[in-house]
C-alpha cells in the first residue's frame, strides 16, 4: 500500500514536471502556418455560412497540428495530419473538393519536405489516392525517389498499403459546376494563351472559384522544420497539366538553415519564379529577415511577372509570415499552447 502510494506520488510529481516544462516548450518553441488557397476571396462572394465553416475547418486543421507539436511530436507528423484534415473536407480543393480537369476528372499532385534532412517526396496527377500527402511522404521516406507520378505513383501506393479509393470519392457537385460553366464560357472560343490563362486562374467574374489548395508549414520543439503542400491543380487543366505543388522549390520547401513554405496560386508562375526556395534562399544567403524574403519574392517577383498568389512561411526562430497578392487567402496559425489564429481577406 505504501508502496503504491509512493508511486502514484512519483507519477503526480513526475506528470508535473513533465507537463510544466511541456508548456514551457509549446509556449515558445513549436509553430505551425497553414493555407487553404489563394485567390479571388472577397467578402462579397462569401456567405457567411461559408464563411463560418471554412474558419471552423482551418481551425480543426490547427488543433489537429497543434496537438501532435504539444506533445513533443515531429513538424512532418504535424503537417501531415493537418493537412489530412484539409484533404478529407470538400471545402479546399485537395482530395475530397479536388477541381475538375477538362475532361471532368480528379487529378492530384503533393508534395513534402524535411527541412532536417533535405529529403522530399513528391507525387504528381494521382486520381486514387485518398490523402495524397501521405503517398509524397512514403515516397520521402520509403523510395530511393523524390517524385512520382501518374499511374507508377499508385502502383507504389499498393505496394505500401496506402489507402486507395474509386475516383467517384473526389468528385463534388460544386467543382463539377465550376468547370462546367468555365467550358460553356470557352466554347467556341478558340483558346489563345489569353484566355486560356483566365480559364485556369479563375477569373474574377466568375464569383465561385476561389482555389483551396492545401499547405502546412511546422516548427518542433527540436528545431525541425517540415513543409507540405497538396492540391488538385486549376480548374479546367488538361493535358495532365501539373503545377507547382509538387515541385520541390516551387510549392513546397523547408530547410532547418532557413524556413519553410508552402505556396498556392498560379502554379506556372511559381515554378518559374522557384517561389519557396526562393524565399529560404534570401534568408540563408543574405541574412534578410523571413517578412523581407517573402514580400520580395511576392510581391515584387510574383506580381511583376504577372502572378498570383501567395505563401505561407516560418523561420527556424518561428516567426512566421502569410503573404499574398490575391483579394484573400485562407491562412491561419498557431503558436504554443496559444489559441489558432485564422484569416480570409486581406485584412
Ligand atoms: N498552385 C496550384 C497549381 O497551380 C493551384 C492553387 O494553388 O490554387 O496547381
Amino acid at each position: 500500500m505504501k508502496k503504491k502510494s509512493l508511486i502514484a506520488v512519483g507519477a503526480t510529481l513526475l506528470s508535473g514536471v513533465f507537463l510544466s516544462g511541456l508548456q514551457a516548450a509549446s509556449a515558445e518553441e513549436f509553430v505551425l502556418v497553414i493555407h487553404g488557397g489563394a485567390g479571388a476571396i472577397s467578402k462579397k462572394n462569401i456567405s457567411a455560412e461559408q464563411e463560418a465553416a471554412y474558419r471552423a475547418k482551418l481551425t480543426e486543421a490547427l488543433v489537429a497540428g497543434r496537438s501532435i507539436l504539444a506533445n513533443k511530436g515531429t513538424a512532418l507528423d504535424a503537417i501531415e495530419a493537418t493537412i489530412n484534415v484539409m484533404e478529407d473536407s470538400p471545402l479546399f480543393n485537395a482530395g475530397k473538393g479536388a477541381v475538375f480537369t477538362h475532361e471532368e476528372r480528379n487529378e492530384m499532385d503533393a508534395s513534402i519536405m524535411d527541412g532536417r534532412t533535405l529529403n522530399a517526396g513528391a507525387i504528381a496527377g494521382v486520381t486514387r489516392v485518398k490523402n495524397p500527402i501521405g503517398l509524397a511522404r512514403e515516397v520521402m521516406e520509403n523510395s530511393k525517389h523524390v517524385m512520382l507520378a501518374g499511374t507508377g505513383a499508385e502502383e507504389f501506393a499498393k505496394l505500401r498499403g496506402v489507402e486507395l479509393v474509386d475516383p467517384s470519392y473526389f468528385a463534388t457537385e460544386r467543382r463539377l459546376k465550376q468547370v462546367k460553366r468555365i467550358k460553356a464560357k470557352n466554347a467556341g472560343v478558340v483558346l489563345d494563351h489569353s484566355s486560356e490563362k483566365i480559364s485556369a486562374v479563375g477569373d474574377p467574374i466568375d464569383p465561385d472559384h476561389k482555389f483551396g489548395t492545401v499547405g502546412a508549414v511546422a516548427l518542433d520543439v527540436d528545431g525541425n522544420i517540415a513543409a507540405g503542400t497538396s492540391t488538385g491543380g486549376m480548374t479546367n487543366k488538361r493535358w495532365m497539366r501539373i503545377g507547382d505543388a509538387p515541385i520541390i522549390g516551387a510549392g513546397t520547401y523547408a530547410s532547418n538553415e532557413s524556413c519553410g513554405v508552402s505556396s498556392t496560386g498560379h502554379g506556372e508562375y511559381f515554378i518559374r519564379l522557384s517561389v519557396a526556395y526562393n524565399i529560404c534562399a534570401m534568408m540563408e544567403y543574405k541574412g534578410v529577415s523571413l517578412q523581407e524574403a517573402a514580400d520580395t519574392v511576392i510581391h515584387d517577383k510574383l506580381t511583376n511577372l504577372g502572378g498570383t498568389g501567395g505563401i505561407v512561411s516560418l523561420d527556424k526562430n518561428g516567426n512566421v509570415a502569410m503573404v499574398f497578392n490575391t483579394e484573400g487567402m485562407y491562412r491561419g496559425y498557431v503558436k504554443g499552447d496559444g489559441e489558432p489564429s485564422v484569416a480570409i481577406y486581406e485584412k
